[in-house]
């Protein structure tokens, strides 16, 4: 850009010295001038505001020549010029190329550096007057070469995914009957784990064609501006219908419109309000289908998650032992590998790893080989640059061995509280691949039906559950770590709540103790936090909580004591796997006494024995 500005100022002054040597020939000074007109050697002169041009006779024959003098204040000039015979015109207007040159063409060179400058900022293609238009920022694919063959380890959100392929790939069918569309489909989770891959995997697969646009790219310095690329967006997708609209990165626009002390988002509400508007405008049954991506879901203003907006989320998660081989698998195509080299064996070593993180292993293996003159990537060079990468994410958090022990035996012990306790939900997973959100690990069970009350034998078990994750620290390892804090506080709120709102404490009675939900309307910090009643009170329920929890403590340590064994069992086999389904839980666990049974009795006493209890006064 430097250049052409160079080149642009050389060329206007060569134009304006060009011009006025053509017009004026050689410049002379006023009183030579003046000296030549007494002398009679001036054939005719322009007298123009700031110059004098003319011409001097021709002597002996030769042709006339042209000359300039610059003016300067002479009242008797026109005196002179007639004395010596001199023909004189006036000229005011007749400037208008250096007028052109001086002034009019440094002013266009001037709007078009601005114009410059600004599109560099807003991106849009073509100038000054087209801002609004996304086109150029738009990236818009009619055949994308991506598969879901190309991605790999996130089977559940790929099953999820491939209802929008067949719609997308055929739309009629869909609406004919009269079904509903999901308008939106918002992709969810960690970075690096494949969300964008797999949306162009989708339009891939549907053969359409696929917009994809980046949240950040949305928010320009100009009011208005995002605003009206959205429309833009969805005016050009309108048209190529079935296609998918891609937003990347939906929270740098989607942030919950808060009021900050920095002053409003004017712009990327606007733009986030335009989004909305466009997506409740427009009809799913043209084929349209908006997917996004986030990492942070929890900022996502409310409004996008409403039905008829992103009404599915679609998780996509980090990859367990054996997706992370079928990821190095796709991403090992393309390089050469020695014998001996076992993606098994790699997968194992990277606990922690997104699919992302993979693709740079492999590449980071191969570099490594071909520094040192390899033909082909050995093992030793994958073992190198697992050092290095992990190095290099343990600011990321990438759990330690010993960590992993830690969770492993942590969320075995949710799961067979869970298994052998009355009145829960069976367990559906366990899973020790970290999630983006916080968790290390987690245990998840699934209702058979839906539940509506509660018994106080159901609650004391889901208690004896929470408290089973921190009672297998302990059997296993003789100590405790951090990992059990969610746990210990939904129990405390579960016991708490048994005492002073479901009157299931005998010691305390059926009385609320909760208090009112607070009025909004007055300032909540001047109200206190708990309903009316005396410190003594408040003593009890603090001891009956207590005594809740420390009873579903003893209790899911009776359970882990009775089946010690399978607890190492399943933690060892959940190390090596990573995720269990309920299948094979169920054949670790082996045969568990029924249900109803009171194998293990996990009655919390009704009322704290008297004797050497806290709960005495
Ligand atoms: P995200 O959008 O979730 O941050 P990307 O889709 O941009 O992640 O992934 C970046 C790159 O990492 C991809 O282009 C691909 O090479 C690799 N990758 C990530 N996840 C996977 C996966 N599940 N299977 C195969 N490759 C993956
Ligand atoms: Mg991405
Ligand atoms: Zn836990």
């Amino acid at each position: 850009m430097m250049w052409v500005i160079l080149g642009f100022l050389l060329l206007l002054a060569l134009g304006q010295a060009f011009f006025y040597s053509m017009q004026g020939g050689q410049t002379i000074s006023y009183s030579e001038f003046k000296t030549l007109v007494r002398e009679h050697k001036v054939e005719e002169v322009t007298v123009a505001d700031d110059r004098v041009r003319g011409t001097l006779k021709g002597e002996n024959g030769a042709a006339a020549r042209p000359f300039t003098a610059v003016r300067i204040e002479d009242p008797k000039l026109v005196e002179d010029l007639e004395q010596n015979g001199v023909k004189s015109t006036g000229e005011v207007s007749s400037r208008w190329l250096g007028e052109l040159l001086g002034w009019i063409i440094p002013l266009l060179f001037l709007v078009a550096l601005w114009g410059f400058f600004f599109r560099r900022m807003g991106g849009a293609e073509g100038g000054v007057m087209s801002f609004a238009r996304s086109k150029a920022k738009i990236y818009a694919d009619d055949d994308v070469k991506v598969r879901f063959g190309d991605v790999a380890g996130v089977d559940e959100a790929e099953d999820e995914l491939r209802e929008i392929v067949e719609f997308l790939k055929n739309p009629k069918k869909y609406t004919s009957i009269g079904g509903r569309i999901p308008k939106g489909v918002l992709l969810v989770g960690p970075p690096g784990t494949g969300k964008t891959l797999l949306a162009r995997a989708v339009a891939g697969e549907a053969k359409v064609p696929f917009f994809s646009l980046s949240g950040s790219e949305f928010v320009e310095m100009f009011v208005g501006v995002g605003a009206a690329r959205v429309r833009d967006l969805f005016a050009q997708a309108v048209v190529k219908a079935p296609c998918i609209v891609f937003i990347d990165e939906l929270d740098a626009l989607g942030k919950a419109r808060i009021q900050s002390p920095m002053g409003s988002h004017e712009e990327r509400e606007q733009t986030l309000n335009q989004l909305l508007a466009e997506m409740d405008g427009f009809d799913a049954r043209k084929g349209v289908i908006i997917m996004a991506a986030t990492n942070r879901p929890e900022v996502l203003d409310a409004a996008l998650l409403r039905p008829g907006r992103f009404d599915r989320q679609v998780l996509v998660d980090k990859p367990d032992v054996r997706g992370r081989e079928e990821i190095l698998k796709i991403h090992v195509k393309t390089v050469k590998l020695a014998d001996g080299v076992d993606l098994k064996v790699i997968a194992a070593r990277t606990a922690g790893f997104a699919g992302a993180d993979l693709a740079n292993l492999v590449n980071e293996a191969a570099l490594l080989a071909a520094r040192k003159d390899k033909t082909a990537v050995e093992m030793k060079d994958f073992e190198e640059a697992i050092d290095r990468l992990i190095a290099g994410l343990e600011k990321k958090r990438v759990m330690s061995d010993k960590e992993r022990r830690i969770v492993a035996y942590h969320e075995s012990g949710h799961a067979i509280v869970a298994s052998v306790l009355p009145g829960l939900d069976p367990v559906h997973k366990i899973s020790i691949v970290q999630r983006g959100f916080g968790a290390l690990g987690y245990t998840m069970q699934l209702p058979l039906e839906d539940k509506y009350l509660l018994t106080r034998e159901d609650l004391v078990s889901q208690l004896c559950v929470l408290l089973g994750g921190r009672t297998a620290e302990e059997i296993a390892f003789g100590r405790v770590s951090t990992g059990a804090q969610n746990d210990l506080q939904r129990a405390t709120d579960i016991a708490r709540a048994m005492v002073t709102e479901f009157g299931m404490s005998e010691e305390l009675g059926l009385v609320n103790y909760a208090g009112q939900q607070r009025p909004t309307f007055i300032d909540p910090g001047f109200l206190p936090q708990r309903g009316n009643y005396a410190e003594e009170t408040a003593l009890k329920i603090d001891n009956e909580v207590k005594r809740f929890i420390t009873e579903a403590h003893d209790a899911a340590r009776r359970v882990l004591e009775q089946y010690r064994d399978t607890l190492d069992r399943l933690s060892e086999r959940l190390l090596e796997k990573e995720v269990i389904e309920s299948e094979e839980l169920k054949a670790i666990m082996g045969p568990l006494p029924p249900k109803d049974s009171d194998a293990i009795p996990v009655e919390i006493p009704p009322v704290a024995p008297p004797a050497g209890s806290n709960s005495s006064q």
